[in-house]
Parts: structure tokens; sequence; C-alpha cells
């Protein structure tokens, strides 16, 4: 499985394989200043890993959302994220 900080690198490297999407079915507001990962199906796509990271709209920090058998991390992570790096989120 993807880490998140492979995961990370690979948004950096190669964004064009991937899309981010609003989680519009989150209710914690933290998903203002996160977009889940989605990568675009293409023949390097072998595996779908990325549907279980978010990044930070901000500073494009990944993170974990789920475990590998879906099941929700929750959000404490991310709004630790939020609180950590002091974030001033400017969202549309
Ligand atoms: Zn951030």
């Amino acid at each position: 499985m993807t880490t998140a900080s492979e995961l990370e690198k690979h948004l950096r490297d190669t964004p064009d394989l991937y899309v981010l999407k609003s989680n519009e079915s989150g209710k914690s507001n933290v998903w203002k200043h996160f977009s889940l990962i989605f990568e675009k199906r293409s023949a390097a796509a072998t595996n779908d890993d990325s549907k279980y990271f978010c990044v930070c709209v901000s500073c494009k920090r990944v993170y974990a959302y789920k475990a590998a058998d879906g099941s929700s991390f929750g959000t404490k992570n991310l709004i630790d994220h939020i609180i950590h790096i002091k974030h001033t989120i400017v969202y549309r």
C-alpha cells in the first residue's frame, strides 16, 4: 500500500495523474481544508490506494483518512494539522 509520504511525492511530481475532489459527504468542517485524492485511470494506475488519502489544500500535505479495510481514521489528525500549521484557510 502506498504511504502518505509516497503519495505526497507523486502528487508533486506527477500531479496530472490525480484528480482532487472535495469530500462532499464529509460532515466535519475540516473537509473544507482537505481534498480527496483520486487516481486518474490510466495504464500506469494499477491500484486504487489513493482513495484512502486526502491532501491539505493549503500546503499539499497528504494524510491517510481511511484504513485499508475502508474504516475511517476520523478527522482528528486532519484537525491537528490545521491547528499545528496554523493555516489561515481561504477556501472558495
Ligand atoms: Zn496544510
